[in-house]
Order: structure tokens, then C-alpha cells, then sequence
């Protein structure tokens, strides 16, 4: 394991590889680094998208928009190549390549739709970017090994990993190859229990990295992408935003799971086993310093505030739950029945509500939670997290509830840890608690503290 020591795992995310330009900033990037590295990279920017707009059509039995969607991806891939690619045995080589994987997903497109299908389609967008990534460097010289994460990402348990496997089977297969310093894979895909080609979810590239730094031993993971690290809000609602030079694995992991796009929502944990650092850096502004995630911790108090929606809210009122023991118990054990993860719990004398991100179940969980009360559902929620090493202690965040007054708030969690206030609201009224709590809680001049 140690000759894995000095090893980097760099993962470049779709618009630091949507165009011929960033293409080539992401090699000015990798050139300016000395040291071993993997490289994880998704598909172009916008593929993915595409591929998934085929596997809808395949249900379909569209085959027209099928072959449409194909010529366009063939189209974007070959001018790529042109572009990047003017050494003309290794231009003809890779467009070969592209090609044969177009064919192959034409013919997989013929097929009846399953998880499967879906899988070999969704993820081609990434063998395609990668083999052309691989053969746009030898064209500038520089030496690398392109590998196809197939052959090791063996990722049965989507949750928990086992990276111990994942590294023995990176090992040997880069055992007979001519060593260098730069090996480029595919993100997104894995392998799952069954031996079939599956994915680790969209945006599932970031896992990948981190699943492979875990594996590898790696010293640090940076992760490329389209801004200059994570911000202390979703910066696409709100306005004045900023990058924080540092966060904790567990505040990133907290807001990662809790819908911060920046990060697919598992990326942490893998790292945090092995306490390997993380940086978040903008491709298009390489010199910013970017975030770094690891187990220091530089500062208390708030830090960001994420969203995470598609959440339901159930409600179960019963008047057996007053003065009963053993309510709660047989509630839970029907959500763990059905391997359904809960996220928030209130409680009154008579009532408890809690939420879920997972709905696949819905239906026969209710159906048994009819046995102990009333049941009220409500769809179409977000929850809102606030994050911060220390935050409950930091008195200043007490001025979220003056936002009470302004918005519904559904449910709220307060105290199941240090770092974490959530609140659940309808996802209609998100951008304007997002942008409600940007104001009380970053803009607003400090109220003076009571000690
Ligand atoms: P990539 O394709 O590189 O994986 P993503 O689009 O998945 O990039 O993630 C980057 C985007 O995440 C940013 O452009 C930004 O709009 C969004 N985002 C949401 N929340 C945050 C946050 N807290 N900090 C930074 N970016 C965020
Ligand atoms: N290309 C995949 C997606 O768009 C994976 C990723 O970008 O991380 O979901
Ligand atoms: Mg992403």
C-alpha cells in the first residue's frame, strides 16, 4: 500500500470538460502539478443530460429521436477530437473509439428498458470524454495510462463502500502497465452486486474521486469544478454569496448530504475513514486557494446554509402515543422494514411528524403506520440546513426565528447536534428562506450577545 503514498486524485466535473477551451486548461492544470495522479472526469458538460433524454426514448420506443440524440453526441465528440486532436493516426484512433461506442449504445437502444440499459446508456458520456482526454495528451506528449473504471470500481453497497476491494483491484491492473504519473478513468460508473454496470447516482463523479482516493491511499483529493469553492449559500438563489477557505468533514458532509449541489451528497465519507483533505478548486481560476475540507477545524460557529428537496412529510397523530413507551419504537421499525432513511423527527404529547428523502416505498409504509393513528402526508418540501462547528452555542443564530414571522416553517430541528439547525419548509417558499436567512444571519449587523 505504501507505493501508493504520494498518489493525487484529481476529478474534473463536466463544464471543466465541456469545451475545447476548459479541455485545455484542465492539461495546463495537471501539467503545473508535479506527482503521481488519478484523474476521475466526467462526461461534457450537458452529455449526460442527453443520454438520459435516450433511455427515455428507449421506454418510448422512439428510435428516431433515439438516432437524433446519437448524430448530435457524434457530432460534438468529433469536432472535439478535431479540435484537440492533430496527429492524424491518433485523431483517427480516437474517433474509432467514439464511434464504437456510439454503434454499441445504438444497439443497447434497441433493447427493452431496465436499470441496466439505463446504466450502459447513461454512463457512455464519460468512456467517450476520458479515452478522448487520454489521447488529447499523448497527441502533446505527455504520458499517461488510460484505465476503464469497470475493471475495479466494485461498489456492491452504495452507502458504504469497500474501498479496500476497490484499491486491491486498481492494483492489479495497474500492476502490468508502463508506469507513469498521470492514470485517467471515468467517473460515475460502478459495478454493482449483481456484476452489472450501474452508476453511484447523478453527479456521482465526486464519490467516484473520493472512493478511489479512500482506496488508493491517496494524500488529497481535489475536486475541479465551475466556482472558486463552497460557498456559505446555494449560490444559484442567492445573491453575495462567498467561498469559505475551510470546513470541517463533518460540516461538509452535513451540507453535502443536505443538497449542496456543489458536492453529490455521500462524496465525505470515504475521506473521512482515512482523513484525507479535500479541495475544492475552480478550473477556469486555478490560483484561488478554493476550500479546503479535513478534519481540522479553524473556526466555530455558522458556516453555510444548503437546501435538500423532495422531501415528504409524514405526520402520525395518535392518543395512544400519550404516557405509552415502546410508540416510537414500532413507528421506526416500518420505516426500517423498508430501508427508508429518515431525516427529520418532531415529537408532541399526541403526534409525531418526520420526514424522508425516499418516496419508492410510500405507499406500503403508510399503509402500516394506518395501524397506529392518523396519518397526514405532505409532499414537495425542502429542508433547509444551517451548518457550523458549534453553532448552538453561537447566540447570533437565534435571529432565524425571527424569519418565523415571514415564512411557514413546517418542522424544526434544533439541538440533535452542535453543528446543525434544520428547518423544513414547502419547497415553494426555498429560495425566499434561503434568501431570508442570507440576510438575518450573514448581512445583518451582530446584535450585541448575552453572556
Ligand atoms: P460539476 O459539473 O463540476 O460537478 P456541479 O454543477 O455539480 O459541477 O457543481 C457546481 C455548482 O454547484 C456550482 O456552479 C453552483 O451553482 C452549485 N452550488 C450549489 N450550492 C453550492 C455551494 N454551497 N457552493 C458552491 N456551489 C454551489
Ligand atoms: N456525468 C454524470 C452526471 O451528469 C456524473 C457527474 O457529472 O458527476 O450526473
Ligand atoms: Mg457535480
Amino acid at each position: 500500500m505504501s507505493k501508493y503514498l504520494a498518489m493525487k486524485v484529481l476529478k474534473f466535473g463536466g463544464t471543466s470538460v465541456g469545451s475545447v477551451e476548459s479541455i485545455r486548461n484542465v492539461k495546463n492544470i495537471l501539467a503545473s502539478r508535479e506527482g503521481k495522479k488519478v484523474l476521475v472526469l466526467s462526461a461534457m458538460a450537458g452529455v449526460t443530460n442527453k443520454l438520459v433524454e435516450i433511455t427515455e426514448n428507449i421506454k418510448l420506443g422512439d428510435h428516431s429521436a433515439i438516432n437524433s440524440i446519437i448524430a448530435e453526441l457524434k457530432q460534438k465528440h468529433e469536432s472535439t477530437i478535431d479540435e484537440l486532436i492533430d496527429k492524424p493516426g491518433l485523431n483517427s484512433y480516437a474517433k474509432a473509439f467514439v464511434n464504437n461506442v456510439l454503434e454499441g449504445l445504438q444497439e443497447i437502444s434497441r433493447n427493452k428498458y431496465s436499470e441496466k440499459v439505463y446504466a450502459e446508456v447513461v454512463t457512455t458520456g464519460e468512456t467517450m470524454l476520458t479515452y478522448i482526454f487520454s489521447t488529447f495528451l499523448t497527441n502533446s506528449g505527455i504520458q499517461n495510462n488510460f484505465l476503464d473504471a469497470k475493471d475495479f470500481m466494485q461498489v456492491s453497497n452504495l452507502e458504504n463502500p469497500d474501498t479496500d476491494l476497490v484499491g486491491k483491484l486498481f492494483q492489479q491492473n495497474i500492476e502490468n502497465l508502463e508506469p507513469t504519473d498521470i492514470y485517467i478513468t471515468q467517473g460515475f460508473v460502478r459495478i454493482n452486486a449483481q456484476n452489472n454496470i450501474s452508476t453511484l447516482k447523478r453527479g456521482g463523479s465526486d464519490y467516484s474521486a473520493t472512493i478511489l482516493a479512500a482506496a488508493v491511499q491517496a494524500d488529497e483529493v481535489q475536486i475541479w469544478t465551475d466556482i472558486d469553492g463552497f460557498h456559505n449559500n446555494d449560490p444559484r438563489y442567492v445573491e453575495n454569496t462567498h467561498a469559505i477557505a475551510e470546513l470541517s468533514f463533518e460540516e461538509a458532509a452535513e451540507l453535502a448530504y443536505f443538497g449542496a449541489k456543489i458536492l453529490h451528497p455521500q462524496t465525505i465519507s470515504p475521506v473521512i475513514k482515512r482523513q484525507i483533505p479535500l479541495f475544492l478548486k475552480n478550473t477556469f481560476t486555478p490560483d484561488l486557494p478554493g476550500t479546503k475540507i479535513s478534519a481540522e477545524i479553524h473556526s466555530r460557529g455558522l458556516k453555510a446554509i444548503s437546501a435538500k428537496d423532495g422531501i415528504t412529510a409524514i405526520k402520525i397523530k395518535s392518543n395512544r402515543m400519550l404516557m405509552a413507551h415502546g410508540f416510537l419504537k414500532k413507528i421506526f421499525e416500518v420505516f426500517d422494514k423498508y430501508e427508508t432513511a429518515i431525516d427529520m423527527i418532531t415529537t408532541s404529547e399526541i403526534a409525531i411528524s418526520l420526514t424522508i428523502d425516499d418516496d419508492r416505498n410510500l405507499d406500503v409504509i403508510l399503509e402500516e403506520l394506518n395501524a397506529y393513528g392518523e396519518i397526514t402526508v405532505e409532499k414537495d418540501h425542502s429542508i433547509i440546513c444551517i451548518v457550523g462547528e458549534g453553532l448552538i452555542e453561537d447566540k447570533s443564530t437565534s435571529r432565524l426565528f425571527e424569519l418565523l414571522n415571514d415564512i411557514p416553517v413546517r418542522m424544526i430541528s434544533y439541538g440533535g447536534s452542535d453543528n446543525n439547525i434544520s428547518l423544513l419548509v414547502d419547497t415553494k417558499n426555498k429560495i425566499q428562506t434561503l434568501q431570508g436567512l442570507n440576510h438575518k444571519l450573514f448581512e445583518e449587523q451582530q446584535v450585541p450577545q448575552f453572556v
